[in-house]
Order: structure tokens, then C-alpha cells, then sequence
């Protein structure tokens, strides 16, 4: 690379996909506004939104893409997933269901992109230690079998939710550039 690329050049978009309620909004809303909404409903909400970050001293934009709740139909449509480069596919370690679905939602991912798509699995709600129903090496195992990152997350008190969204955006620049 010559140095001198502009910041507007890297534009990565990444996609949110995981069972409906495990928390997918509320990463985004944390990571790009430090917002949590606790009493979230699957809202219209806007399509993306666009985060800058800073790696390795240049300028980077992620445009990190949420359903509108479509995920509840299974209607998440090719469109959606058309040019991701990075995906966070989110399960509730509070609900095994949703972990289960982890299969559907990579078979998913992997008929509507590209097999390159830089990908971590995403435990979320980690404050409901109590209620958890999905241990933490049952997560790494499954990640680890399939190539993925892994991390566990908390949109409610933060934990983990900028470094799961730089994890990806970090490797998606290794690659590219
Ligand atoms: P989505 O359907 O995957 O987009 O999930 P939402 O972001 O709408 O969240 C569904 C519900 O889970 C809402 O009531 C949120 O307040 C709640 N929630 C989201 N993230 C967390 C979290 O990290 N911890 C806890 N305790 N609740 C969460
Ligand atoms: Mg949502």
C-alpha cells in the first residue's frame, strides 16, 4: 500500500444476524451511540449505521447493517447481505435456543456471501451470569470448530462490545490491505 490512500477509502460493512431479542440492536446502540434500551422492541429501524475507527492509525469506517426485526420471519434478504465483509452472528447465553441457531444463521451467511466474510460469534447478555444457560467454553468450541472469533458480550453493561466490533474490523483490514 502506498500511504496514500484517503480515510474514506476503507468502508467495510458488517452484518448483525442471530435469533430475534438476543440483543443485536442494543450491540449497535451501544457500540455506535453508547446507548442501551431495556425495554427494546423489534423497531423499524434505520438500516445501518456507520461508525469511524481508528486502526493502526488510519481512519476506517464501519457500516454495521441491523435488521428490522425481519430475522423474526426468517425473511433477511440477500440484499442484507450483498458486499458484507465482516458479520457478527449473536446468540443469548441466557437462552440455549438461540445458540442452537447458530448453524442456520453461518449456512445462511455463507449462501448470501462471500466464505471469506470475517466472522465472530458473539455470546451477549454476559450480566445474566445467573440465568446463563450456554457455558462460555461451549461457545469458544463451537467458534473454534468453525474458524470463527469469539467473544462474550454485554450490551447492558458494555463488556466486550467495542472490542467484538474492532476484532472484526481490525482483521477485515489486515486482509485487504
Ligand atoms: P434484537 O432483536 O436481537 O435486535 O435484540 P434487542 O437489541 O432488541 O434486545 C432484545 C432484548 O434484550 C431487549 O429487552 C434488550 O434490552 C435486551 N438486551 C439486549 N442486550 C442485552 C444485554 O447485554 N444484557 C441484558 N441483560 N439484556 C439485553
Ligand atoms: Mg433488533
Amino acid at each position: 500500500s502506498s500511504g496514500e490512500e484517503k480515510p474514506e477509502d476503507y468502508l467495510f460493512k458488517i452484518v448483525l444476524i442471530g435469533d430475534s431479542a438476543v440483543g443485536k440492536s442494543n450491540l449497535l446502540a451501544r457500540f455506535a451511540r453508547n446507548e442501551f434500551n431495556p425495554n427494546s422492541k423489534s423497531t423499524i429501524g434505520v438500516e445501518f449505521q456507520t461508525q469511524k475507527m481508528e486502526i493502526k492509525g488510519k481512519e476506517v469506517k464501519a457500516q454495521i447493517w441491523d435488521t428490522a426485526g425481519q430475522e423474526r420471519f426468517r425473511a433477511v434478504t440477500s440484499a442484507y447481505y450483498r458486499g458484507a465483509v465482516g458479520a457478527l452472528v449473536v446468540y443469548d447465553i441466557s437462552r440455549r435456543q438461540t445458540f442452537d441457531s447458530i448453524g442456520r444463521w453461518l449456512n445462511e451467511l455463507h449462501t448470501h456471501s462471500d466464505m471469506n466474510v470475517v466472522t465472530i460469534l458473539v455470546g451477549n447478555k454476559s450480566d445474566l451470569e445467573d440465568a446463563r444457560e450456554v457455558s462460555s467454553s461451549e461457545g469458544k468450541s463451537v467458534a473454534e470448530a468453525q474458524g470463527l472469533f469469539f467473544m462474550e458480550t454485554s450490551a447492558r453493561d458494555s463488556s466486550n462490545v467495542t472490542a467484538a466490533f474492532q476484532t472484526v474490523v481490525k482483521e477485515i483490514y489486515d486482509i485487504l490491505t
